[in-house]
C-alpha cells in the first residue's frame, strides 16, 4: 500500500561533483527508491553505482544504528560522552566561545567545514566566524580538493570559475584528460565522453596519469608520466607548439599578457628534457602537443592528479597557458575543466567558504573587498588577518593557538595528512565540537560535543557541480532524531552569542534557506558570478541553471569567455611564468617508492555512507597496497601477502595486489578505509589510521593544498 501513496522528489546525488539530479522515492517516512531524473541536465537519468544505492543508505534501521540522532556532551576529557539537550550543549558551546574569544582574543576559535555542505549551511558558517566573531579561520575540506583549481583559474583568467560546460564533451575534437581517473571518481562524466566518441569518431582522447588507469586503458594516446612531472609537460606541449606554430598568436595578442616571458621560460623544455623528467617518450609528447594544438577544439578535464600538490596551482596554470596560447578557450569544444570532487565545492567557493576568501569570489586581501563584505553584512569590518588553511588550522590546534575547533560534515581524523599529527591536535584542544549526521566517523571519537545534523534527503537547499549549474531541491523525509539542519544549528547558536555579546541587532534573520539564498545572491550582485536572477521559484520552475545570471536574463552563460574578455583590471587573461618543481618528498635509499593515493569506483571519500552498502564492496572487498608484477617479484611477494607501508610520518600493513596498470618502483592505495578496517577498531591507540597515516603534510604555497597525491615510501613483508 505504501508504494501507492509513495512520491518522485527531485535531488541530486550527494557524491561527487558532477552533480547529477536523482528522483528519490519515498513513503514521507522512508526512502524507496531513487533513479536518474532524465530532466537533470548533469546527466540526463543515469546513475553511477555509487548514486543508484543511495536509497540503501537511507534503511531505517541503519539509521538507528550509525546516525547521530540527539547532542551529547562531555565536560572532561576522561569521560564519555552523555546524551544533552540542545539547550544545555548550546548554552555551553556559546559561554566556551565567548570566554575564549573574551580571553585569547577572535583567532583562537576556528571551524573546518565541507563541501558537502549546502551553499546555504556554508554562507552562514562563514558570515558567523567572518562577521560575528571576527576571524577568518573558517577553512574546509575543499582545502584538500579544490583549492589548487581556484587559484590556477584566479591567476590566469581572472576568476574562479570554470570556463567550459558538459556539453562541450559532445563538441571536442580532442579530450586531454589529466591527473584524474574519470572512470571511477566522475563515472557519469565518463559515460559522456563515451557516448561522444561514439557518436564522433574522429575525437581523440588522450590520457596523461602515473598508473595506466581503466580511464587510461580506453585512451587513443596514453602518457604514463612520473607523478609530479605535469608543469613540465604542459611547458613541453607549449614547446612543440610553439615551433610547430600550433599557438594563435593574434589572439594572445589581442586577449592576453605576460607571453614574452613564459615563450622565455618554454625555450628550456626541449622535447628531450621533458621526456627525461616526465618519463615517457619523446614521440608520445610530440604526439600529445600535435593533437591537442591542431584539434579545432580541445578540452581538457582534470582532478587531484593536479590539485593535490605542493606545485597544484602551477600545475593548474601551466595547463590554462596552454590553452590561452593555443586559444583552445571560449570557443565550443574548448577549455580548461577542472572536475570537482565534492558535491558542493563549487558553492562553497561562491560563498567565500575559505580563509583566504570572501562572499561572492571576493578577496580577503582586497581592502575594497572586505569593505563591500562588511557593508553588506552591516558591520563595522571583516578582519584583515588571513585564516588558517586546513593543515595550518590543525596545526594551530595542536600548539594551542587555536584553542576551539568546530568540524563541520567532515572527517578530518581520516581525511587530513599525517594523521598523527592530526589526532594530536584533536587530543590538545580545549574544545572539539563535531556537527555530524553520522556518529561513526572517526572524528566523532574525538568530540566533546556532538551535534546531530541531519543528512541527504532530510536537507533542502542548494548545489552547484562542475559545470557551474545549480540545483534546487527539496527535504523529502523530516529530521532524524533530534537533529537539526546545518544551518539551523549555526544559527541558533550565532544568536545566542549575539546575546552574549550583547549585540541588539542580529546578523541572522533567517528563517529559511531561502532568505539565506537571497542575500547570498545579493552578495554577487556584479561580480563575475552574478545570480542575482535566481530566485528559488525560478530554479524550481525552470530547473538546474548555469551562472553567471544575473537579474533580466532568461538563462545562464553555458560557456565563458567567448567574447575574450577575461575578469582582469584589464580584461586580458595572463599567462603564468610556470617552471617544474619536483615533489615535495624524493624517494630515496630508505623510501625507494613512489606511493600515489585516489578513489576507487564504488567508495566515497571516508565510506561513513558508502560502507554501509554491501554490494559497494563487490568491486573492492578491502584496502591493499597495489605493486607491479616487477617489483611482486623482486621482493619476493605473493597476492595478499601483507607488508609494512612506512613514510616518514608513519608505518601501515596491508596486504599487497598486484596491477599492471603500475610501473615498476610505484605503489598505490585507495583513499577510502580508515582504522577500523586497516587494523580493527583500535583508534588512538596503536596509530592505524589508514593511508593518510603515510601522507605528506607538505602543501602548494598560493592554494594551501596539501600533497595527499604522493608520499615518498618504503615495502617490506610482514
Ligand atoms: Fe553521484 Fe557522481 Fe555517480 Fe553522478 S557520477 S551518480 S553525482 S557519484
Amino acid at each position: 500500500a505504501s508504494a501507492l501513496l509513495s512520491t518522485e522528489t527531485k535531488a541530486t546525488c550527494c557524491y561527487c561533483g558532477v552533480g547529477c539530479g536523482v528522483l528519490i522515492e519515498s513513503d514521507g517516512e522512508k526512502v524507496i527508491g531513487v533513479r536518474g531524473d532524465p530532466d537533470h541536465p548533469a546527466n540526463f537519468g543515469r546513475l553511477c553505482t555509487k548514486g543508484s544505492t543511495l536509497h540503501l543508505t537511507a534503511r531505517p534501521n541503519l539509521q538507528q544504528q550509525s546516525r547521530a540522532l540527539y547532542p551529547e556532551m562531555r565536560l572532561a576529557r576522561s569521560d564519555e560522552r552523555e546524551r544533552t539537550s540542545w539547550a544545555t550543549t548550546m548554552d555551553f558551546i556559546v559561554n566556551k566561545f565567548a570566554a575564549t574569544i573574551r580571553d585569547h582574543g577572535p583567532d583562537s576559535v576556528g571551524f573546518y567545514l565541507s563541501g558537502q555542505l549546502l551553499t546555504e549551511d556554508y554562507y552562514v558558517f562563514n558570515k558567523l566566524a567572518k562577521g560575528l566573531i571576527g576571524t577568518n579561520n573558517v577553512d574546509t575540506n575543499s582545502r584538500l580538493c579544490m583549492s589548487s583549481a581556484v587559484a590556477g583559474y584566479k591567476q590566469t583568467l581572472g576568476a574562479d570559475a570554470p570556463p567550459p560546460c558538459y556539453e562541450d564533451i559532445d563538441h571536442a575534437q580532442v579530450i586531454f584528460i589529466v591527473g584524474s581517473n574519470t572512470a571511477y571518481a566522475h563515472p557519469i562524466i565518463y559515460r559522456r565522453i563515451e557516448d561522444a566518441r561514439k557518436a564522433n569518431p574522429l575525437l581523440k582522447v588522450i590520457v596523461a596519469d602515473p598508473r595506466r588507469t581503466d580511464t587510461a586503458r580506453e585512451a587513443d594516446l596514453f602518457l604514463p608520466i612520473l607523478p609530479g612531472t605535469d608543469v613540465a609537460l604542459f611547458n613541453g606541449m607549449l614547446y612543440i607548439c610553439l615551433w610547430e606554430d600550433l599557438v594563435d598568436l593574434d589572439y594572445i595578442a589581442e586577449h592576453t599578457e605576460g607571453f614574452a616571458e613564459l615563450k622565455q621560460t618554454v625555450r628550456d623544455y626541449t622535447p628531450k628534457f621533458v621526456a627525461e623528467i616526465c618519463g615517457i617518450k619523446e614521440e608520445e609528447l610530440m604526439q600529445a602537443a600535435r593533437m591537442f594544438g591542431k584539434s579545432q577544439a580541445s578540452l581538457s578535464m582534470y582532478c587531484q592528479g593536479l590539485n593535490q600538490s605542493s606545485s597544484g596551482t602551477a600545475k593548474n596554470a601551466a595547463l590554462i597557458n596552454l590553452h590561452l596560447a593555443t586559444h583552445q578557450i571560449g570557443k565550443p569544444g574548448a577549455g580548461p575543466l577542472s572536475l570537482t570532487g565534492q558535491p558542493n565545492a563549487m558553492g562553497g567557493r561562491e560563498v567565500g567558504g575559505l580563509s583566504t576568501m570572501l562572499s561572492a569570489h571576493r578577496d580577503l586581501a582586497n581592502p575594497e573587498h572586505r569593505a563591500e563584505i562588511a557593508k553588506l553584512w552591516g558591520v563595522p569590518d571583516v578582519p584583515a588577518t588571513p585564516g588558517k588553511s586546513a593543515v595550518e588550522m590543525f596545526e594551530a590546534v595542536r600548539t594551542g593557538e587555536i584553542k576551539i575547533i568546530w568540524i563541520v560534515c567532515t572527517n578530518p581524523a581520516q581525511s587530513m595528512p599525517e594523521q598523527a599529527m592530526i589526532r594530536e591536535a584533536l587530543r590538545n584542544a580545549e574544545l572539539v565540537i563535531v556537527q555530524e549526521a553520522y556518529k561513526t566517523t572517526a572524528s566523532c571519537d574525538y568530540a566533546d560535543v556532538l551535534l546531530p545534523a541531519s543528512t541527504w534527503s532530510e536537507k533542502e537547499g542548494t548545489v552547484t557541480n562542475s559545470e557551474r549549474r545549480i540545483t534546487r531541491f527539496k527535504s523529502v523525509l523530516p529530521k532524524l532524531g533530534e537533529s537539526k539542519h546545518d544551518w539551523e544549528i549555526a544559527i541558533e547558536f550565532a544568536r545566542k552569542l549575539e546575546g552574549v555579546l550583547g549585540k541588539t541587532a542580529s546578523l541572522f534573520p533567517f528563517a529559511n534557506t531561502e532568505e539565506i539564498w537571497n542575500e547570498h545572491r545579493e552578495s554577487t550582485r556584479g561580480r563575475d558570478l552574478d545570480i542575482t536572477g535566481l530566485s528559488f521559484k525560478l530554479l524550481e520552475e525552470q530547473g538546474p541553471q548555469q551562472w553567471p545570471f544575473p537579474e533580466g536574463a532568461s538563462s545562464g552563460k553555458k560557456r565563458l569567455y567567448e567574447d575574450g574578455i577575461f575578469p582582469t583590471a584589464n580584461g586580458r587573461a595572463k599567462f603564468v611564468n610556470t617552471q617544474y618543481q619536483p615533489l615535495a618528498e624524493q624517494v630515496d635509499a630508505r623510501y625507494p617508492f613512489h606511493l600515489t593515493t585516489g578513489r576507487l569506483r564504488d567508495q566515497w571519500h571516508g565510506m561513513s555512507r558508502t560502507g554501509t552498502v554491501a554490494q559497494l564492496f563487490s568491486h573492492a572487498s578491502e584496502p591493499s597496497i597495489v605493486l607491479s608484477k616487477v617489483d611482486m617479484e623482486r621482493r619476493l611477494l605473493n597476492v595478499g601477502d601483507l607488508v609494512h607501508v612506512t613514510s616518514k610520518r608513519g608505518s601501515q600493513i596491508f596486504p599487497v595486489a598486484v596491477g599492471d596498470d603500475m610501473r615498476a618502483g610505484q605503489a598505490f592505495i585507495g583513499m577510502h578505509w580508515g582504522e577500523e578496517y586497516v587494523s580493527g577498531r583500535g583508534r588512538d591507540g596503536d596509530g592505524s589510521y589508514g593511508v593518510n597515516a603515510l601522507t605528506t603534510p607538505a602543501f602548494d604555497c598560493s592554494s594551501k593544498q596539501p600533497e595527499l597525491k604522493h608520499a615518498a615510501v618504503k615495502i617490506l613483508k610482514a
